[in-house]
């Protein structure tokens, strides 16, 4: 047998047999009448809190991706976005998705029908508003792709066409088990969601990745989000500054009188020198390759560097380092 180039070597798990071609006795079967309403589940913490509101709290703390789940009903091409997605089976190919019983998307899906899901990059966040809802001023057009007549979200980290095979019942919600058509992946990093917020990866962040998430989640949801093309100024010397820059993705280099001082990537923190003094920048910073970063303000700065002294400490470290390197 010719041997599978590496590329497209497969895990050991598709080598294993499945058993038997039958479910197990209760797979398969209904959900039962008498679920519990979610005010007889007993909710550990604080007492007196809502029941209903802790428990979404609860399953909030589940960390997922965001996917637009798209459909077409004759000429209408109609996008929710939703993060309940979740694979099933390799063999066969399996999805599910979860459906509010009151959403419009609700009542476009059965048996038979095509879905879309498009898996959003991290620079996706407005399409995410704009198909949950809450398109805010100035929201990009959204261009679709159709594949096996399913539109698709143009631009998405990866894409999916599954056709419904199952739907069930599961309380204010449906599930719709679809079986996957096509697929398709790319390169990038996904948006996340967790805690009713959305979330970056950060894979290399030497100050804020040592902060405790509690710290980490107020500067990220505080933050304002930022993007530059290569070659614009981000900061320039002399003015006042009042904000530090965390990068999200891209690089960035400060320059005195033209002359290229350090590069800071993906992670890295640049123009605390002004924050912390209050005097006017002290350098130019600019984009280098197309640059997200994360803006937060003195005060934000402050209040964290205040109430916890780990932050304090592991930025007074990477001070250090960068006056070693001077
Ligand atoms: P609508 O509310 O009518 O439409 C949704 C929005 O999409 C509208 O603003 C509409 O203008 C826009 N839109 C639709 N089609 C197009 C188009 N062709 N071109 C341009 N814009 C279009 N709900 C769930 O049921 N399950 C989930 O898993 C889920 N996860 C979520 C995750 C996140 C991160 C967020 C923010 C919301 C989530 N929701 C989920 C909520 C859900 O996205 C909203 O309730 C949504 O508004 C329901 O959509 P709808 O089908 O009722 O349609």
């Amino acid at each position: 047998m010719a041997e599978r180039p590496a590329s497209s070597a497969r895990p050991v798990e598709f080598d294993l047999p499945v058993h038997g071609g039958f479910a197990p006795v209760g797979i398969g079967e209904t959900f039962p009448d008498d679920t519990p309403d979610a005010d007889e589940l007993e909710i550990a913490g604080e007492p007196g809190q809502d029941p209903a509101a802790a428990f979404r709290r609860t399953l909030g703390m589940f960390a997922t991706g965001v996917t637009v789940i798209t459909t077409q009903d004759g000429e209408q091409v109609h996008g929710m976005t939703a993060n309940a997605f979740m694979s099933v089976s390799l063999r066969p190919p399996l999805v599910v998705i979860s459906v509010d019983r009151r959403a419009k998307m609700h009542a476009l899906l059965h048996e038979g029908r095509r879905y879309g899901i498009s898996v959003l990059a991290d620079e996706q966040r407005s399409l995410s508003d704009r198909f949950a809802g809450r398109a805010t001023e100035g929201t990009e057009e959204v261009g679709f792709d159709l594949v096996h007549d399913t539109p698709l979200v143009r631009g998405a980290l990866a894409h999916l066409v599954a056709k419904v095979v199952r739907s069930n019942w599961g309380g204010d919600h449906s599930l719709f088990v679809g079986q996957v058509e096509y697929a398709r992946y790319g390169e990038g990093r996904p948006l996340l969601f967790q805690g009713g917020r959305y979330r970056h990866l950060l894979e290399r962040a030497p100050v804020f990745s040592s902060l405790p998430p509690e710290i980490l989640a107020v500067i990220t949801a505080e933050g304002v989000e930022r993007t530059f093309e290569p070659g614009e100024f981000v900061v320039r010397e002399g003015e006042p500054g009042d904000e530090l820059f965390v990068i999200i993705e891209g690089e960035a280099r400060v320059e005195r009188e033209g002359n290229a001082l350090s590069t800071f990537g993906e992670g890295e923190f640049f123009g605390e020198i002004a924050v912390i003094d209050g005097r006017p920048r002290s350098a130019d910073v600019v984009a280098v390759s197309p640059l997200r970063a994360l803006a937060i303000s003195r005060d934000l700065v402050r209040s964290t560097v205040e109430r916890e002294p780990r932050a304090a400490w592991a930025m007074l470290e990477v001070l250090a380092g960068r006056l070693r390197d001077d």
